[in-house]
This record gives structure tokens, sequence and C-alpha cells, in this order.
């Protein structure tokens, strides 16, 4: 697997160096996101934030303006995070104790093994969405891949089949074949180093193998987005934990706007005084936006609203003009809303 991997491994910028930082923002990056996504993102990222403690003498909105656009923004705070920990308990270097590694914010046994294994070389499995589909079908895996068992089974062929030596680049080859060629559809069977030792090849059951995940019951709903303006400028709030984009700013943003009419206009100017303490008149519909966020199919409705009175609630706001809204890290709607605005 190692010479297969130095033959076809993609040329990625988190694989010109084993530099443990290098590798945990790469594999942080890619949980829930391709490969070509990702690759901007990292260089903007270990462009502006080049070592561990740069990453944690930063501020939290710059941290969260770079990482704006991957989502699932928990990522990019709990590395923000981690990074403190480091440099406070670690002198600012990535611990090599397995056990040091699986108590940083946002990272679990998958993650631990992919930096451990590739930047160290220690001999640590890895089982990810890739090597999920490879195992699966090296062993003729047919059951459920999610359930406690199947993680157990997956997670033991992981370790048989690490070797001695070069674990890290057997993890890296692993990923590298599920992406490539052991594809969901089509595997390319005959390109494939392993083909000889697979028995779902020999018993020609790739389409079975591994099994069909349950399909994601969406449910469809309906929110509001309120631009409040006043002298020149318009409302930021800053999401509080527990809500969907916690750490980021958002417009003023109601988790109903299935009215319609003067009591969709009584709703939401009730909606903003709770969540702000501002008095507004509601003004014209601006735009709506549809957009998914997990198994949710969201219709977003955005209103302009003019300020009235009132005194701000507790919590994080700012007033910020159209064309300062660039340095605000905002919710993916929100900077749709801002760059409509501008
Ligand atoms: S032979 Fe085919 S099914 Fe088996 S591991 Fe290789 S690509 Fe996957």
């Amino acid at each position: 697997m190692a010479v297969w991997f130095q033959q076809h491994a993609r040329d990625l910028p988190w694989r010109q160096t084993r530099d443990p930082y290098h590798v945990w923002v790469s594999e942080i990056m890619l949980q829930q996101t391709q490969v070509v996504t990702v690759i901007p993102y990292f260089e903007r990222f270990i462009a502006t934030f080049p070592t561990i403690a740069a990453l944690a003498a930063a501020h939290e909105d710059q941290v969260l303006r770079l990482w704006e656009g991957l989502g699932y923004y928990r990522r990019a705070r709990q590395l923000h995070k981690a990074a403190r920990v480091i440099v406070d308990e670690h002198d600012g270097i990535f611990p090599r104790d397995p056990d040091a590694v699986k108590t940083l914010p946002g990272i679990g046994r998958y993650t631990a093994g992919a930096i451990l294994s590739i930047a160290f070389d220690a001999r640590e499995p890895i089982l990810e969405a890739n090597t999920i589909r490879v195992f699966s079908r090296l062993i003729a895996y047919r059951d459920d891949t999610t359930s406690s068992v199947g993680q157990r089974v997956l997670w033991r062929a992981a370790e048989d089949f690490l070797p001695r030596k070069n674990p890290g680049d057997f993890n890296q080859a692993m990923m590298e074949l599920g992406s490539e060629v052991c594809t969901p559809r089509d595997p390319q069977c005959h390109n494939c180093p392993v083909a000889m030792l697979c028995p779902t090849r020999a018993e020609g059951l790739q389409d079975v193998i591994p099994a069909a995940k349950k399909k994601v019951a969406y449910e469809d709903v309906v929110e509001a987005c309120v631009v409040v303006r006043k002298n020149g400028k318009v409302l930021l709030r800053r999401c509080v934990e527990g809500e969907r984009w916690a750490g980021l700013w958002d417009f003023p943003r109601l988790a109903s706007g299935a009215q319609t009419g003067a009591a969709l206009h009584r709703e939401l100017g009730a909606g903003v005084r709770e969540l702000t303490g501002y008095d507004v008149a509601i003004g014209e519909h601006l735009k709506t936006i549809k957009h998914g966020v997990t198994r949710f199919r969201i219709t977003l409705k955005c209103f302009e609203a003019a300020h009235l009175s009132g005194n701000r609630k507790r919590g994080e706001f700012a007033w910020v003009r159209p064309d300062q809204l660039d340095a605000y890290a905002l919710s993916v709607t929100g900077r749709q809303v801002a760059d409509f605005l501008q």
C-alpha cells in the first residue's frame, strides 16, 4: 500500500510536510467537507496562522472569519480552543501522547489517530468515511456500519490491517484508496492494489457493501431575518451558545416566519423586540433565501425594519455600516444578505 500511495497520492498542500499542526488543521477542515473546497481555506488559514502559537493568540472573530463558508463552525471554535490548551499546557508543541491528544477540544479517536500516525508514524488506526467503505469491503461486512457493533468490528479491522512499518503512509493510502478507487459507486477494482485480497470483489458485492445508509428525513421550515436600520447602519447580533451559528454574527433571525401580511409584520416586530430589546417598524420584504442546514430545508424571508426605540438586551450587538460588513464573520445566509445590501 505504501508503494501504491507514493505513486498515486494527490499533491495536496497539507501533504507537503508532516508538521502535526498542518495535519491537524487539514483533518478538522476535511470533516464533512470536500478536498477541493478545503484547499483554499487551508492555505489561507496557514498563511494567517503559521503556528499553533499564532492561532492561540488570535481573536475568535478572526478565526471564524477565515472559516466562513466552510460550515460546521464548532470545528473552528474548538480548533482555536485546543490551540490555547496546547500553548498553556504543552508549551505550544503538539503533544505526542495519545491520551493528551484525545483530551484536546474537537479531537476524537479518528482525528487523534490521523494526526499521530501521519505526523509521528505512531501505530494508531483510523476510521472515517472512506476507510469505513474500504474496510467493510475488505472484510465483506454487510451490516449497518454506523451501529455500535459495526463500529467495533470496523475499528478492529483498522487495527488488524495496520502494519508496523509506516502506519501513517498506510492510513493515508487507505483514505486515498477509498476516495479515488474504492468509491461508493462503480469502484475501480481493476486498478485496486488489494483486489486479490478482496472478498467483496470476488463475489461481485460492491453494490451491497457497505450497507446503504438510512435516508435522511428532511423537514421544511420557514424562518425570517430582519435588517434593522438606524442612521445608515444595520444591526448585527452575535449568535450565542446553543444556536445554529454560535459565535458568528447574524442579522436578527427569528425561528418563525410562516405568517403572511399584517400578522407576519406583528410577529416579526414582537420577535425582534424579544431578541434585541428594540422596537422596530417592519418595512419591505427584501428577498427570500432557500438553504439547507443538516436535515432542515429552510425558506428564509428577509425584511427591512427601521429602529424606533428601546434598550438593547444583554448579548453582543453591533451597529455596522453596510460597507464594513466584510469585517464580520457572518452566518452563511447573513453573508448573502450582506452582499445584497452592499
Ligand atoms: S477490490 Fe474493489 S471493492 Fe475491493 S477494496 Fe479494491 S476497489 Fe474496493
